[in-house]
């Protein structure tokens, strides 16, 4: 096998060697040759060195590729392409802190389970090993370790097919993730006869296998779920992410449980329908007594299982990853497989086994679920001319267009823009809704909002709070760049929380949590070519929306609230050591 290799640890001064076309390749061509041959359709990204050449590489593959303006950014559409295909998405960086931005993005999808690739270029690795002081020398390969799903790295192009393909498996098998690949100058430079490189692509047979639960441990569910007197199903996003809608909704309608969805399950089952128990959170900790978790995990969203939860609960828990079983609360039966299989299974065994339940359990959540919307309701009507706006105000003018446009995908980021809003606006199609999930992140919207485009074809709004959407606000551009169908709403409070935080001292400067109250979001959006509003009433808002949803282009919307609309941390001010105003010097 013919193969020159570029620089090394001791030709310290690298050469650089040039392929002959078309008997030769580079390293580079044979990455995105494995992407295309794995099916990957998309790549999103940010060139630079060592990986310009890859990009037009991937281009010229036609596979799209889609260049922000930071990493962080590139990764999180990625992210929430895989999250909605059930595929990995692929991020790429150069290496350094292009590498380390794009890592925050993949660690954020191993945390929320969502299958990605992180492709970075990397300086050569016998150079980092001896601290040499190479071009961006960064051990990468290391950092990105406890981080993510699984780690590669690509030493000669030989290995790239294969680690493309082990790649793929890793993110999307078992519990999916973030994973990583350290692609090195020296693979990505090195060249190959082309007759050589093609020996090296495969076709992965069974790529994605689904765990099938142990049949006892679905006997045991069974015989649980049929002996409850007041039953609820939790839904999850990792129910979400199974794309097995009609199965749940059959286990759900077939046996009449209501259920309860977690933020980004909303609409998997419609949250206006029957059996949706979302204003009764509080009542199915309390009073259910069998809880079927499905694609969910007992953590700090739920009180860990514990605390406000029926101390006498028997939780029936369906998740692929064993090791989330008995975190925090134990487990009464456990279904370890994959939801759809899992699923199967339960509704076989069911069949024609009837449900013990309390004849009144479920006609008295839909009397508590009428009294709790009509309050709801009574909150939206309180706010609907108040002046300046506030979130109430705002979410009131929104709320009806969003629900009568059922196929946009909100995706939606900020405190108490996000606590409101995902209160508020009902979903009824699944996987419609993305937000800053497990780890309450702020700065996930433009690239979830681009990722969700293009992975879809559908229209995406971002509902982001001033803040929130600062984090991230560059990559409006790359939506523009690519017509997107997007609209972001951005509600402008002035602030961290709000925009009335009062300085500790006698500084001139601004508190640490304001903002702009002033600021013209909307002209930012003018500077690429976006149509934009600024908007101060809640029918002007109702008509930008409306507009801008109907242009399927690249919107934003500057909503203007008063500056003391809404409190600190939102809903999660609990969490919080010591209230701002507890805080003394
Ligand atoms: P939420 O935040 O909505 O509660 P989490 O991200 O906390 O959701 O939990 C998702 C759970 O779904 C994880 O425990 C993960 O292991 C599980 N999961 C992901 N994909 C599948 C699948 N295909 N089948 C079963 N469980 C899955
Ligand atoms: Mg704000």
């Amino acid at each position: 096998m013919a193969t020159t290799t570029t620089p090394s640890a001791q030709g310290a001064c690298p050469q650089k060697a040039a392929p002959h076309f078309p008997e030769q390749v580079t390293g580079m061509y044979i990455l995105a040759r494995a992407l295309k041959n794995i099916g990957i359709e998309t790549v999103y990204g940010l060139v630079g060195i060592p990986i310009t050449e890859a990009g037009y590489l991937i281009q010229g593959q036609g596979i799209r590729f889609v260049g922000f303006r930071h990493e962080q950014q590139a990764g999180m559409a990625a992210a929430t392409d895989g999250y909605l295909t059930k595929k990995p998405g692929v991020l790429m960086t150069v290496s350094s802190l292009g590498f380390l931005n794009g890592l925050t993005a993949t660690a954020n999808a191993t945390v929320n389970c969502y299958p990605m690739i992180q492709i970075s270029g990397a300086s050569d690795p016998t150079m980092v090993d001896m601290n040499m002081g190479t071009y961006e020398q960064l051990d990468q390969f290391n950092t990105a370790k406890p981080l993510v799903k699984a780690a590669f790295r690509c030493s000669k192009a030989e290995d790239i097919p294969s680690a493309v393909a082990r790649a793929y498996r890793a993110a999307v098998s078992g519990r999916p993730g973030g994973v990583y690949i350290d692609m090195t100058t020296p693979a990505l430079g090195q060249i190959m006869n082309r007759e050589d490189a093609e020996k090296l692509f495969y076709q992965p047979v069974d790529l994605y296998s689904p765990v099938i639960p142990n049949p006892e441990s679905v006997d045991r569910a069974v015989e649980l779920l049929t002996s409850a007197k007041h039953p609820a199903i939790l839904l999850g996003k990792g129910a979400a992410y199974s794309q097995v809608d009609h199965k749940i909704k059959q286990l759900i309608e077939k046996y009449n449980i209501p259920y309860l969805p977690m933020s980004m399950a909303k609409g998997l089952m419609p949250d206006a329908g029957p059996l949706s128990a979302l204003s009764c959170r509080s009542t199915i900790m309390e009073k259910a007594d069998v809880v079927v978790v499905i694609g969910a995990r007992l953590n700090w969203m739920l009180s860990f299982g514990r605390g406000k939860w029926n101390p006498a609960m028997k939780f029936i828990q369906i998740d692929v990853d064993p090791e989330e079983i008995d975190v925090n609360v134990p487990i009464a039966a456990p279904v370890v497989g994959d939801t759809g299989l899992a699923l199967d299974a339960i509704l076989a065994k069911m069949e024609g086994k009837k449900m013990s339940a309390d004849p009144t359990w479920v006609p008295s959540l839909q009397a508590e679920t009428k009294g709790k919307d009509a309050k709801f309701a009574e909150r939206l009507t309180a706010n609907k001319d108040k002046m300046p706006m506030n979130h109430w105000t705002a979410i009131g003018a929104i709320k009806p267009i969003i629900e009568s446009n059922p196929d946009v995908i909100l995706i939606n980021e900020g405190a108490n823009t996000l606590d409101d809003t995902r209160d508020a606006v009902n979903m009824s199609l699944p996987r419609h809704r993305v937000d800053c999930a497990t780890w309450a992140i702020m700065g996930m919207g433009m690239g979830s909002m681009i990722g969700a485009a293009v992975a879809t074809g559908k229209s995406v709004v971002a509902i982001e709070g001033d803040s929130a959407f600062g984090f991230s606000g560059m990559d409006f551009s790359t939506a523009c760049r690519f017509k997107l169908p997007v609209t972001v709403v951005i509600f402008n409070n002035g602030g961290i929380y709000n925009g009335i935080g009062v300085p500790m001292d006698k500084t001139s400067d601004p508190a640490p949590t304001t903002l702009d109250i002033n600021a013209r979001y909307d002209k930012l959006g003018d500077a690429f070519g976006a149509q934009t509003y600024y908007v101060q009433t809640p029918e002007e808002l109702a008509k930008a929306l409306t507009e801008s949803i109907a242009s399927k282009k690249p919107c934003l919307i500057d909503v203007q609230l008063a500056a003391d609309s809404g409190k600190e941390s939102g809903h999660i001010g609990y969490l919080n050591p010591a209230p701002l105003q507890d805080i003394t010097v």
